[in-house]
Protein backbone atom coordinates (compact mmCIF):
# COMPACT_ATOMS: atom_id res chain seq x y z
CA UNK A 1 0.00 0.00 0.00
CA UNK A 2 1.17 3.30 -0.99
CA UNK A 3 0.24 5.82 2.05
CA UNK A 4 0.94 9.84 1.37
CA UNK A 5 1.17 11.85 4.53
CA UNK A 6 0.83 15.58 4.66
CA UNK A 7 4.52 16.15 6.08
CA UNK A 8 3.49 19.52 8.10
CA UNK A 9 0.37 17.78 9.58
CA UNK A 10 1.64 14.37 10.26
CA UNK A 11 -1.88 13.20 8.76
CA UNK A 12 -2.68 10.46 6.54
CA UNK A 13 -4.12 11.57 3.15
CA UNK A 14 -4.17 8.99 0.43
CA UNK A 15 -3.58 5.49 -0.03
CA UNK A 16 -3.22 3.77 -3.53
CA UNK A 17 -2.77 -0.19 -3.71
CA UNK A 18 0.17 -0.95 -6.31
CA UNK A 19 -0.57 -2.80 -9.06
CA UNK A 20 -0.27 -6.70 -9.44
CA UNK A 21 2.53 -7.74 -12.40
CA UNK A 22 -0.79 -8.69 -14.41
CA UNK A 23 -2.33 -5.28 -13.76
CA UNK A 24 0.90 -3.50 -14.69
CA UNK A 25 1.47 -5.71 -17.75
CA UNK A 26 -1.67 -5.15 -18.90
CA UNK A 27 -1.15 -0.89 -19.00
CA UNK A 28 2.20 -1.15 -21.17
CA UNK A 29 0.75 -3.35 -23.53
CA UNK A 30 -2.71 -0.66 -23.63
CA UNK A 31 0.66 2.40 -24.22
CA UNK A 32 2.10 0.30 -27.18
CA UNK A 33 -1.46 0.03 -28.56
CA UNK A 34 -2.06 3.63 -28.17
CA UNK A 35 1.46 4.22 -29.44
CA UNK A 36 0.51 2.72 -32.95
CA UNK A 37 -2.10 4.92 -33.75
CA UNK A 38 -0.99 8.35 -31.59
CA UNK A 39 2.27 8.15 -33.69
CA UNK A 40 -0.11 8.82 -36.69
CA UNK A 41 -2.06 11.85 -35.30
CA UNK A 42 -0.92 15.14 -37.15
CA UNK A 43 0.89 17.71 -34.76
CA UNK A 44 -2.21 19.99 -34.97
CA UNK A 45 -4.18 17.39 -33.38
CA UNK A 46 -1.89 16.76 -30.77
CA UNK A 47 -1.71 20.42 -29.75
CA UNK A 48 -5.24 20.82 -29.80
CA UNK A 49 -5.51 18.25 -26.92
CA UNK A 50 -2.08 19.74 -25.02
CA UNK A 51 -3.71 22.95 -25.42
CA UNK A 52 -6.81 21.61 -23.61
CA UNK A 53 -4.04 19.88 -21.18
CA UNK A 54 -2.80 23.94 -20.59
CA UNK A 55 -6.95 25.38 -19.86
CA UNK A 56 -7.18 22.39 -17.28
CA UNK A 57 -4.23 23.37 -15.47
CA UNK A 58 -5.03 26.80 -15.72
CA UNK A 59 -9.06 26.45 -14.39
CA UNK A 60 -8.03 23.85 -11.83
CA UNK A 61 -4.70 25.50 -10.31
CA UNK A 62 -5.74 25.45 -6.66
CA UNK A 63 -7.05 22.10 -6.99
CA UNK A 64 -3.97 21.05 -7.77
CA UNK A 65 -1.76 23.16 -5.99
CA UNK A 66 -3.12 22.21 -3.21
CA UNK A 67 -2.57 18.24 -3.69
CA UNK A 68 0.97 19.24 -4.06
CA UNK A 69 1.14 21.20 -0.88
CA UNK A 70 -1.01 18.50 1.19
CA UNK A 71 1.50 15.75 -0.36
CA UNK A 72 4.71 17.45 -0.07
CA UNK A 73 4.85 20.71 2.14
CA UNK A 74 5.53 23.08 -0.80
CA UNK A 75 4.17 26.52 -0.31
CA UNK A 76 0.73 26.77 -1.72
CA UNK A 77 1.88 30.05 -3.75
CA UNK A 78 4.76 28.35 -4.86
CA UNK A 79 2.66 25.51 -5.67
CA UNK A 80 0.18 27.78 -7.69
CA UNK A 81 3.43 28.69 -9.77
CA UNK A 82 4.34 24.79 -10.14
CA UNK A 83 1.25 24.47 -11.90
CA UNK A 84 1.16 27.52 -14.13
CA UNK A 85 4.22 26.67 -15.35
CA UNK A 86 3.28 23.27 -16.27
CA UNK A 87 0.32 25.11 -18.33
CA UNK A 88 3.10 27.52 -19.58
CA UNK A 89 5.05 24.00 -21.33
CA UNK A 90 2.28 23.20 -22.57
CA UNK A 91 1.89 26.17 -24.53
CA UNK A 92 5.17 26.30 -25.80
CA UNK A 93 5.22 23.18 -26.90
CA UNK A 94 1.66 22.92 -28.62
CA UNK A 95 3.24 26.07 -30.49
CA UNK A 96 6.82 24.55 -31.54
CA UNK A 97 6.91 20.84 -31.79
CA UNK A 98 5.90 20.53 -34.95
CA UNK A 99 8.47 23.13 -36.42
CA UNK A 100 11.70 21.07 -34.11
CA UNK A 101 10.68 18.25 -35.37
CA UNK A 102 10.49 18.70 -38.96
CA UNK A 103 12.46 16.82 -41.88
CA UNK A 104 16.09 18.26 -41.83
CA UNK A 105 17.61 18.51 -45.38
CA UNK A 106 21.45 18.09 -45.10
CA UNK A 107 23.02 18.46 -48.72
CA UNK A 108 25.34 15.69 -50.15
CA UNK A 109 25.71 13.90 -52.94
CA UNK A 110 22.05 12.78 -52.94
CA UNK A 111 19.17 13.88 -54.76
CA UNK A 112 18.00 14.46 -51.55
CA UNK A 113 19.29 13.78 -48.25
CA UNK A 114 17.23 14.45 -44.95
CA UNK A 115 17.03 13.49 -41.64
CA UNK A 116 13.31 12.44 -40.50
CA UNK A 117 12.22 12.04 -36.25
CA UNK A 118 10.15 9.38 -35.63
CA UNK A 119 9.09 8.27 -31.90
CA UNK A 120 10.34 5.57 -30.36
CA UNK A 121 7.21 4.66 -28.33
CA UNK A 122 6.64 3.83 -24.73
CA UNK A 123 8.74 5.67 -22.40
CA UNK A 124 8.98 5.57 -18.99
CA UNK A 125 9.19 8.29 -16.98
CA UNK A 126 10.74 7.41 -12.74
CA UNK A 127 10.27 11.11 -11.41
CA UNK A 128 10.97 12.71 -7.85
CA UNK A 129 8.11 14.49 -5.48
CA UNK A 130 9.88 17.61 -5.07
CA UNK A 131 8.00 19.52 -8.43
CA UNK A 132 5.71 16.87 -8.57
CA UNK A 133 4.00 18.09 -11.65
CA UNK A 134 6.66 20.25 -13.20
CA UNK A 135 8.97 17.55 -13.69
CA UNK A 136 6.59 15.01 -15.13
CA UNK A 137 5.06 17.71 -17.69
CA UNK A 138 8.18 18.56 -18.70
CA UNK A 139 8.84 15.22 -19.81
CA UNK A 140 5.02 14.15 -20.42
CA UNK A 141 4.25 17.64 -22.95
CA UNK A 142 7.21 17.05 -25.76
CA UNK A 143 7.17 13.68 -25.78
CA UNK A 144 3.25 13.26 -26.33
CA UNK A 145 3.67 16.17 -28.63
CA UNK A 146 6.47 14.35 -30.73
CA UNK A 147 4.27 10.48 -30.87
CA UNK A 148 5.02 9.08 -28.06
CA UNK A 149 3.81 7.88 -25.51
CA UNK A 150 3.96 7.83 -21.26
CA UNK A 151 4.64 5.59 -18.74
CA UNK A 152 4.58 7.31 -15.37
CA UNK A 153 6.26 5.93 -12.07
CA UNK A 154 6.02 8.39 -9.48
CA UNK A 155 7.86 9.08 -6.05
CA UNK A 156 5.90 6.76 -3.99
CA UNK A 157 4.71 10.06 -1.10
CA UNK A 158 3.14 11.95 -4.35
CA UNK A 159 0.74 9.27 -5.97
CA UNK A 160 -1.90 11.79 -5.93
CA UNK A 161 -0.28 14.00 -8.01
CA UNK A 162 0.54 11.17 -10.17
CA UNK A 163 -3.11 9.94 -10.16
CA UNK A 164 -3.89 13.48 -10.73
CA UNK A 165 -1.59 14.14 -13.80
CA UNK A 166 -2.76 11.04 -14.98
CA UNK A 167 -6.87 12.25 -15.15
CA UNK A 168 -5.96 15.46 -16.70
CA UNK A 169 -4.47 14.37 -20.06
CA UNK A 170 -7.60 11.72 -20.10
CA UNK A 171 -10.12 14.81 -19.21
CA UNK A 172 -8.27 16.72 -22.18
CA UNK A 173 -9.34 14.12 -24.34
CA UNK A 174 -6.10 12.26 -25.17
CA UNK A 175 -6.64 8.20 -25.83
CA UNK A 176 -6.60 5.75 -22.87
CA UNK A 177 -3.20 4.53 -23.04
CA UNK A 178 -1.07 7.96 -24.08
CA UNK A 179 -0.58 8.47 -20.48
CA UNK A 180 -0.61 6.34 -17.77
CA UNK A 181 0.68 6.26 -13.97
CA UNK A 182 1.87 3.43 -12.88
CA UNK A 183 1.02 2.60 -9.12
CA UNK A 184 4.36 0.69 -8.56
CA UNK A 185 7.68 0.58 -6.21
CA UNK A 186 10.83 0.86 -7.20
CA UNK A 187 11.32 -2.92 -6.97
CA UNK A 188 9.03 -2.95 -9.72
CA UNK A 189 10.95 -1.05 -12.11
CA UNK A 190 13.37 -3.69 -13.57
CA UNK A 191 10.20 -5.29 -15.15
CA UNK A 192 8.94 -2.65 -16.79
CA UNK A 193 12.30 -1.81 -18.64
CA UNK A 194 13.45 -5.24 -19.17
CA UNK A 195 9.54 -5.29 -21.29
CA UNK A 196 10.10 -5.38 -25.06
CA UNK A 197 6.99 -2.50 -25.13
CA UNK A 198 9.04 -0.10 -23.21
CA UNK A 199 11.21 1.90 -25.79
CA UNK A 200 13.23 3.95 -23.35
CA UNK A 201 13.71 5.51 -19.77
CA UNK A 202 14.44 8.88 -18.07
CA UNK A 203 14.79 9.51 -14.39
CA UNK A 204 15.11 12.62 -12.42
CA UNK A 205 16.04 11.75 -8.93
CA UNK A 206 19.10 10.90 -6.92
CA UNK A 207 22.74 9.68 -8.13
CA UNK A 208 22.36 6.33 -6.60
CA UNK A 209 18.56 6.01 -8.33
CA UNK A 210 19.90 6.70 -11.68
CA UNK A 211 23.07 4.86 -11.90
CA UNK A 212 20.90 1.63 -11.01
CA UNK A 213 18.05 2.34 -13.69
CA UNK A 214 21.04 3.35 -16.62
CA UNK A 215 22.40 -0.14 -15.93
CA UNK A 216 19.42 -1.78 -16.03
CA UNK A 217 18.74 0.33 -19.60
CA UNK A 218 21.63 -0.48 -20.50
CA UNK A 219 21.68 -3.67 -20.39
CA UNK A 220 18.54 -4.29 -22.51
CA UNK A 221 20.58 -1.80 -24.95
CA UNK A 222 17.12 1.03 -24.36
CA UNK A 223 18.59 4.82 -24.04
CA UNK A 224 18.29 7.13 -20.93
CA UNK A 225 17.91 9.94 -20.29
CA UNK A 226 19.51 10.62 -16.62
CA UNK A 227 18.75 14.42 -14.38
CA UNK A 228 20.53 13.87 -10.75
CA UNK A 229 21.76 15.94 -8.11
CA UNK A 230 23.26 19.50 -7.71
CA UNK A 231 25.20 21.67 -5.62
CA UNK A 232 25.56 24.68 -7.87
CA UNK A 233 27.47 27.48 -6.94
CA UNK A 234 26.70 30.99 -6.59
CA UNK A 235 29.76 33.01 -7.17
CA UNK A 236 29.96 36.25 -6.15
CA UNK A 237 32.45 38.72 -7.27
CA UNK A 238 33.26 42.27 -4.95
CA UNK A 239 32.25 44.36 -8.80
CA UNK A 240 28.13 42.75 -8.16
CA UNK A 241 25.48 44.71 -7.46
CA UNK A 242 25.19 43.70 -3.87
CA UNK A 243 21.33 44.24 -3.12
CA UNK A 244 20.26 42.42 -6.22
CA UNK A 245 22.61 39.74 -5.86
CA UNK A 246 21.96 38.63 -2.21
CA UNK A 247 18.22 38.93 -2.99
CA UNK A 248 18.67 36.31 -5.74
CA UNK A 249 21.01 34.36 -3.79
CA UNK A 250 17.99 34.02 -1.04
CA UNK A 251 15.85 32.98 -3.84
CA UNK A 252 18.47 30.19 -5.26
CA UNK A 253 19.05 28.91 -1.92
CA UNK A 254 15.69 29.20 -0.21
CA UNK A 255 12.61 28.33 -2.87
CA UNK A 256 10.61 25.65 -2.44
CA UNK A 257 12.24 25.35 1.05
CA UNK A 258 15.65 24.34 -0.56
CA UNK A 259 14.37 21.33 -2.11
CA UNK A 260 15.53 21.80 -5.50
CA UNK A 261 17.54 20.66 -7.92
CA UNK A 262 19.19 23.66 -8.91
CA UNK A 263 19.18 25.14 -5.85
CA UNK A 264 22.49 27.31 -5.29
CA UNK A 265 23.48 25.21 -2.76
CA UNK A 266 27.05 26.83 -1.80
CA UNK A 267 27.47 30.59 -1.67
CA UNK A 268 31.33 31.49 -3.07
CA UNK A 269 32.15 34.87 -2.17
CA UNK A 270 35.14 37.18 -2.99
CA UNK A 271 37.13 38.31 -0.50
CA UNK A 272 36.38 42.36 -0.34
CA UNK A 273 32.54 41.76 -0.40
CA UNK A 274 32.67 38.89 1.86
CA UNK A 275 31.38 40.12 5.43
CA UNK A 276 29.18 42.68 3.91
CA UNK A 277 27.41 40.51 1.78
CA UNK A 278 26.99 37.98 4.35
CA UNK A 279 25.58 40.62 6.72
CA UNK A 280 23.41 41.38 4.33
CA UNK A 281 22.39 38.13 2.87
CA UNK A 282 21.73 36.78 6.48
CA UNK A 283 19.26 39.79 7.17
CA UNK A 284 17.24 39.00 4.20
CA UNK A 285 16.95 35.11 5.39
CA UNK A 286 15.57 36.23 9.02
CA UNK A 287 12.66 37.87 7.12
CA UNK A 288 11.74 34.39 4.90
CA UNK A 289 8.34 34.00 6.06
CA UNK A 290 8.29 30.18 7.55
CA UNK A 291 5.22 28.68 8.96
CA UNK A 292 2.07 26.64 7.88
CA UNK A 293 2.47 25.79 3.53
CA UNK A 294 -1.27 26.22 3.02
CA UNK A 295 -0.69 30.04 4.26
CA UNK A 296 -0.29 31.84 1.01
CA UNK A 297 2.65 34.54 2.66
CA UNK A 298 4.36 31.25 3.71
CA UNK A 299 7.73 31.10 2.08
CA UNK A 300 9.85 28.27 4.25
CA UNK A 301 7.51 25.39 4.26
CA UNK A 302 8.55 22.01 5.46
CA UNK A 303 10.77 19.36 4.26
CA UNK A 304 8.89 16.16 2.11
CA UNK A 305 9.15 13.95 5.40
CA UNK A 306 11.02 13.84 8.53
CA UNK A 307 13.87 11.22 7.29
CA UNK A 308 15.24 14.02 4.84
CA UNK A 309 15.43 16.15 7.49
CA UNK A 310 17.42 14.63 10.03
CA UNK A 311 19.76 13.41 7.19
CA UNK A 312 20.13 17.36 6.04
CA UNK A 313 21.03 17.66 10.07
CA UNK A 314 23.51 15.31 10.37
CA UNK A 315 25.35 17.26 7.32
CA UNK A 316 24.96 20.45 9.32
CA UNK A 317 26.70 18.48 12.52
CA UNK A 318 29.64 16.91 10.62
CA UNK A 319 30.11 20.34 9.12
CA UNK A 320 30.18 22.51 12.59
CA UNK A 321 32.51 19.37 14.05
CA UNK A 322 35.01 19.85 11.21
CA UNK A 323 34.73 24.00 11.53
CA UNK A 324 32.09 25.55 10.12
CA UNK A 325 30.49 28.20 11.81
CA UNK A 326 26.50 28.38 12.19
CA UNK A 327 25.78 31.83 11.80
CA UNK A 328 21.90 31.83 11.54
CA UNK A 329 19.36 28.93 11.84
CA UNK A 330 20.35 25.35 12.58
CA UNK A 331 16.79 24.57 14.68
CA UNK A 332 15.13 21.29 13.23
CA UNK A 333 11.73 20.25 14.68
CA UNK A 334 10.45 16.66 12.89
CA UNK A 335 9.90 17.89 9.19
CA UNK A 336 10.51 21.59 9.77
CA UNK A 337 14.31 22.45 8.98
CA UNK A 338 15.27 26.58 10.09
CA UNK A 339 17.27 28.30 7.22
CA UNK A 340 20.81 27.66 8.33
CA UNK A 341 23.43 29.89 7.03
CA UNK A 342 27.09 28.31 8.10
CA UNK A 343 30.34 30.55 7.20
CA UNK A 344 34.23 29.18 7.05
CA UNK A 345 32.91 26.40 4.95
CA UNK A 346 36.01 24.21 3.06
CA UNK A 347 35.74 21.86 0.18
CA UNK A 348 36.70 19.05 2.73
CA UNK A 349 32.91 19.29 4.51
CA UNK A 350 30.21 17.58 3.72
CA UNK A 351 27.60 20.89 3.29
CA UNK A 352 30.25 21.65 0.13
CA UNK A 353 30.38 18.03 -0.93
CA UNK A 354 27.30 16.44 -0.72
CA UNK A 355 23.82 17.92 -1.91
CA UNK A 356 22.57 19.76 0.71
CA UNK A 357 18.09 19.35 -0.02
CA UNK A 358 16.92 21.94 1.78
CA UNK A 359 17.44 25.59 3.55
CA UNK A 360 20.85 25.27 4.31
CA UNK A 361 24.14 26.92 2.48
CA UNK A 362 27.28 27.18 3.50
CA UNK A 363 29.82 30.30 2.68
CA UNK A 364 33.25 29.87 1.46
CA UNK A 365 35.61 33.03 0.48
CA UNK A 366 37.71 33.40 -2.75
CA UNK A 367 40.69 35.57 -3.38
CA UNK A 368 40.35 35.44 -7.22
CA UNK A 369 38.76 34.33 -10.04
CA UNK A 370 41.11 31.21 -10.76
CA UNK A 371 40.30 30.13 -7.16
CA UNK A 372 36.55 30.63 -7.48
CA UNK A 373 36.53 28.87 -10.60
CA UNK A 374 38.40 25.84 -8.66
CA UNK A 375 36.04 26.01 -5.96
CA UNK A 376 32.55 25.72 -8.15
CA UNK A 377 34.68 23.11 -10.47
CA UNK A 378 35.42 21.13 -6.81
CA UNK A 379 32.43 19.41 -6.66
CA UNK A 380 31.40 16.11 -8.25
CA UNK A 381 27.77 17.37 -9.40
CA UNK A 382 27.99 19.50 -12.67
CA UNK A 383 24.27 20.91 -12.88
CA UNK A 384 24.68 24.41 -13.05
CA UNK A 385 26.40 27.42 -11.75
CA UNK A 386 25.49 31.16 -11.29
CA UNK A 387 28.29 34.32 -11.48
CA UNK A 388 27.34 37.68 -10.18
CA UNK A 389 29.28 40.93 -11.78
CA UNK A 390 29.52 43.48 -13.71
CA UNK A 391 32.49 42.42 -15.97
CA UNK A 392 31.29 41.17 -18.87
CA UNK A 393 34.66 40.57 -20.34
CA UNK A 394 35.14 38.41 -17.34
CA UNK A 395 32.16 36.31 -17.99
CA UNK A 396 33.33 35.77 -21.67
CA UNK A 397 36.72 34.36 -19.87
CA UNK A 398 34.79 32.00 -17.32
CA UNK A 399 32.14 30.71 -19.04
CA UNK A 400 33.94 27.90 -20.78
CA UNK A 401 35.62 27.09 -17.54
CA UNK A 402 32.49 25.91 -15.52
CA UNK A 403 32.13 21.96 -15.97
CA UNK A 404 28.56 22.31 -15.66
CA UNK A 405 25.56 22.06 -17.87
CA UNK A 406 24.24 25.55 -17.42
CA UNK A 407 26.32 28.64 -16.68
CA UNK A 408 23.85 31.45 -15.46
CA UNK A 409 25.09 35.02 -14.97
CA UNK A 410 23.75 37.49 -12.48
CA UNK A 411 20.66 35.16 -12.31
CA UNK A 412 19.45 32.08 -10.82
CA UNK A 413 20.05 28.81 -12.41
CA UNK A 414 16.09 28.23 -13.58
CA UNK A 415 14.17 25.63 -16.13
CA UNK A 416 12.28 27.49 -18.89
CA UNK A 417 10.74 25.38 -21.85
CA UNK A 418 12.98 27.54 -24.57
CA UNK A 419 16.23 26.46 -23.24
CA UNK A 420 17.73 22.89 -22.76
CA UNK A 421 18.21 21.99 -19.23
CA UNK A 422 20.45 19.07 -17.83
CA UNK A 423 24.02 18.10 -16.26
CA UNK A 424 27.53 17.18 -16.47
CA UNK A 425 29.35 14.63 -14.45
CA UNK A 426 26.91 13.02 -11.47
CA UNK A 427 24.59 15.08 -12.30
CA UNK A 428 23.53 13.32 -15.42
CA UNK A 429 23.69 12.88 -19.05
CA UNK A 430 20.77 13.92 -21.83
CA UNK A 431 18.85 17.37 -22.18
CA UNK A 432 15.07 17.97 -21.14
CA UNK A 433 13.40 21.00 -22.57
CA UNK A 434 13.60 23.40 -25.87
CA UNK A 435 14.42 21.72 -28.91
CA UNK A 436 17.17 19.66 -27.76
CA UNK A 437 14.77 18.26 -25.04
CA UNK A 438 12.18 16.61 -27.90
CA UNK A 439 14.30 14.76 -29.98
CA UNK A 440 15.87 13.11 -26.93
CA UNK A 441 13.56 10.02 -27.53
CA UNK A 442 13.01 10.25 -31.24
CA UNK A 443 14.99 7.86 -34.27
CA UNK A 444 16.91 10.12 -36.19
CA UNK A 445 16.31 8.40 -39.37
CA UNK A 446 18.44 9.31 -42.04
CA UNK A 447 17.01 9.44 -45.79
CA UNK A 448 19.55 9.02 -48.63
CA UNK A 449 17.80 8.87 -52.25
CA UNK A 450 19.57 8.70 -55.65
P1 LIG B 1 15.10 9.47 -5.47
O1 LIG B 1 15.05 8.88 -4.13
O2 LIG B 1 16.20 9.10 -6.38
O3 LIG B 1 13.71 9.15 -6.16
C1 LIG B 1 13.38 9.58 -7.46
C2 LIG B 1 12.52 8.57 -8.13
O4 LIG B 1 13.30 7.39 -8.37
C3 LIG B 1 11.34 8.09 -7.27
O5 LIG B 1 10.25 7.83 -8.11
C4 LIG B 1 11.86 6.83 -6.63
O6 LIG B 1 10.84 5.95 -6.25
C5 LIG B 1 12.68 6.26 -7.76
N1 LIG B 1 13.76 5.38 -7.35
C6 LIG B 1 14.57 5.49 -6.27
N2 LIG B 1 15.48 4.50 -6.28
C7 LIG B 1 15.25 3.75 -7.38
C8 LIG B 1 15.85 2.60 -7.94
N3 LIG B 1 16.90 2.00 -7.37
N4 LIG B 1 15.33 2.08 -9.08
C9 LIG B 1 14.28 2.67 -9.67
N5 LIG B 1 13.66 3.77 -9.19
C10 LIG B 1 14.15 4.31 -8.07
O7 LIG B 1 15.11 11.05 -5.39
P2 LIG B 1 14.12 11.99 -4.57
O8 LIG B 1 14.52 11.95 -3.16
O9 LIG B 1 12.70 11.68 -4.92
O10 LIG B 1 14.44 13.41 -5.23
C11 LIG B 1 15.51 14.19 -4.85
C12 LIG B 1 16.68 14.04 -5.80
O11 LIG B 1 16.27 14.32 -7.12
C13 LIG B 1 17.76 15.03 -5.49
O12 LIG B 1 19.02 14.43 -5.63
C14 LIG B 1 17.55 16.08 -6.58
O13 LIG B 1 18.67 16.88 -6.84
C15 LIG B 1 17.14 15.25 -7.73
N6 LIG B 1 16.45 16.07 -8.73
C16 LIG B 1 17.07 16.32 -9.92
C17 LIG B 1 16.45 17.13 -10.88
C18 LIG B 1 17.10 17.44 -12.19
O14 LIG B 1 16.41 17.90 -13.10
N7 LIG B 1 18.38 17.22 -12.38
C19 LIG B 1 15.20 17.66 -10.60
C20 LIG B 1 14.62 17.39 -9.38
C21 LIG B 1 15.25 16.58 -8.46
P3 LIG B 1 10.41 5.77 -4.70
O15 LIG B 1 9.90 7.08 -4.23
O16 LIG B 1 9.34 4.74 -4.77
O17 LIG B 1 11.64 5.34 -4.00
Amino acid sequence: MRISINPYTGKRLFEFTPLTSEQLNKKISNADHTYRTWKKTTFEHRAALIRNVAKILKDKKHKYATIITQEMGKPISQAVAEIEKCAWVCEYYAENAAHQLKDEIIETDALKSYVRYEPLGGILAIMPWNYPFWQVFRFAVPNLMAGNVGLLKHASNVMKCGDSIDAIFLEAGFPKGCFQNLVIDSEKVKSVIENDLVKAVTLTGSTPAGASVASLAGMKIKKSVLELGGSNALVVFDDADLEETVKTCVQARFQNTGQSCIAGKRLLLQRGIAKDFTNRFILEVQKLKAGDPMDKNTYIGVLAREDLSKDLEALVDKSVKMGAKLIAGGHREKTFFEPTVLTGVTKEMPIFTEETFGPVIGITIFDDEQSAVELSNASDFGLGASIFTSDMDRVERLVPQFDEGAVFVNELVKSDPRLPFGGVKISGYGRELSYHGIKEFMNRKTVYIK
